[in-house]
């Protein structure tokens, strides 16, 4: 059996990457270890209760995300976040704080100390000593907004959104907008009045899911796709021939392809890697994704003393509770749960508590239910209960994880025919998974297209600052 290009993975990364080659009029074959396509994007109905095991939201800023969901006829699916999400809440002394989703929210509410917001409104004031060096996000915010901002408001934000640790995490890496703002006007704040006073306005965040959940997207690419896709069929080993690749499936024997785009998760990236370009397997297999579970718990509205009002609620690590996060899903979109039950699910986990994450479901749910008592008065047992286990959760953005991706996107180079997209390369979020791979796909196209081949237009903008 042969093809133009195997993508290895199918996940949104590699479906994505495979419909917009197929765009292009290539060949290609997706093969998937699972007998379902999707990777983490998997939204599961439990009666009248929609669970999402990993992705809940999508980032309506991303014109490409915006673009799949258009071609892939999913527009009349599209849920923005409901009229009740009012605000997100932060844990302090055991309680939760009700923060607006302004800007300036946090300045007006007292969830911060009075001299935890004088420090953070100076600012302006602070110096620009360390600019150039790579440093944390932990580092990067304390010298700017104080030590009480970084430890109550980023490390838990970043516990929620990268499952991560900000004393590790790169801030070139993961908000390099940040640190350019720092470089070119000496402050952050100062850089966002100045965007604001020409008219622009700070990035936002515009939410979106489907009817269906986040699992309709690589469903729909699977079903666009048809028979280029193959589940069940586990990639052993590549190696080269010829001028091409012998991809080993085991039992089935070896697919030939021209081109190969691995979309698998670092760790096996690394291993696939090993025979071909010893250098980017050794930066892949440097790139941590500590262990992640999420419990799904529906109630009866009248088990949860909480209003609900909002995204959901983080926790910082100095709280010393065993949850990261929670989120309110029957807030975030309608459709989330029956008619007068609500719907919640709890993060455990991640770089915080990587072993926690991998104790036996039972455990996993007591704890969630401990939690929801005591921070949104859940009282009794819940209607449903699902945990799900990530054991490799999301890809660790730590310090030197920029030369990390330069090695592995040099493998294309030392090794022609070979590329890599993923979580791990330019952002975690599925837009910047779904950038990544139109940008992985465009640089096959460039690499394989013979000269008298007519060019297709791409399905969405190329990849630019995606995290
Ligand atoms: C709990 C959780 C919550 C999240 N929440 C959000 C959110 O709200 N919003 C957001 O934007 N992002 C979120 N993310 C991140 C986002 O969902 C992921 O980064 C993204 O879906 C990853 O897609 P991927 O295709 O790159 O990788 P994966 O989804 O990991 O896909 C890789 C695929 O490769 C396959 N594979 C592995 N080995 C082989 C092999 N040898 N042969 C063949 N196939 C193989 C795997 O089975 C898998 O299907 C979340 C992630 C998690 C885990």
């Amino acid at each position: 059996m042969s093809t133009d290009i195997a993508v290895i993975g199918g996940g949104v990364s590699g479906l994505a990457a495979a419909y917009e080659l197929r765009q292009r009029g290539h060949r290609v074959l997706v093969l998937e270890r699972q007998v379902r396509t999707g990777g983490n994007a998997v939204s599961e109905r439990l009666g009248g209760f929609l669970m999402e095991h990993g992705p809940t939201t999508v980032n309506g800023a991303s014109p490409t995300a915006l673009a799949f969901s258009g071609a892939l006829g999913l527009d009349g699916q599209r849920r923005d976040l409901g009229a009740g999400v009012r605000r997100r809440y932060l844990v302090r002394d055991g309680r939760l704080h009700g923060l607006s989703t302004h800007p300036l929210g946090l300045v007006a509410a007292n969830y911060l100390s009075a001299a935890g917001r004088l420090r953070m409104a100076v600012e302006t004031l602070v110096g620009r000593d360390r600019v150039g060096e790579e440093e944390s996000v932990a580092q990067f915010c304390r010298r700017r907004f104080g030590a009480e901002f970084t430890s109550r408001v980023i490390e838990p934000l970043v516990g929620g959104l990268f499952a991560g640790d900000a004393e590790r995490l790169s801030v070139n890496a993961l908000f390099p907008r940040l640190v350019e703002m720092e470089r070119r006007h000496g402050s952050i704040t100062r850089a966002a009045l100045v965007r604001r006073l020409k008219g622009g306005r700070m990035p936002g965040r515009v939410l979106f899911s489907w009817r269906d959940g986040v699992g309709s997207l690589p469903r729909a690419l699977t079903g666009a796709l048809g028979p280029a896709v193959r589940t069940g069929v586990t990639v052993r080993r590549i190696h080269r021939r010829g001028d091409g690749f012998g991809i080993d499936v085991g039992e089935e024997g070896v697919i030939d392809a021209r081109a190969v785009l691995l979309a698998t998760q670092p760790h096996v990236a690394a291993a696939l890697l090993e025979n071909l370009d010893v250098e980017a397997a050794e930066a892949a297999a440097a790139i941590d994704a500590p262990p992640l579970a999420v419990v799904f718990l529906g109630y009866d509205r009248g088990q949860i003393a909480h209003p609900l009002d909002g995204f959901g609620f983080l926790t910082p690590s100095v709280e010393g509770r065993s949850v990261s996060g929670v989120l309110f899903c029957s807030t975030l979109f309608q459709g989330r749960a029956p008619e007068a039950h609500v719907a919640l699910a709890v993060y455990i986990g991640g770089a915080r508590a990587p072993d926690l994450a991998l104790r036996p479901t039972e455990e996993l749910a007591d704890l969630a239910r401990r939690e929801l008592a005591d921070l949104v008065g859940a009282r009794g047992a819940p209607v449903v209960v699902r945990v799900r286990q990530w054991p490799r959760g999301l890809p660790q953005y730590e310090i030197g994880h920029r030369q990390r991706v330069d090695r592995i996107a040099e493998a294309a180079r030392r090794a022609p025919g070979l590329f890599v997209t993923g979580n791990y390369i330019s952002g975690v979020s599925v837009s910047a998974c779904l950038e990544q791979a139109i940008a992985s796909a465009a640089r096959i196209d460039g690499t394989l297209r013979p000269r008298s081949m007519p060019r297709v237009p791409a399905a969405a903008p190329e990849a630019r600052n995606l995290v």
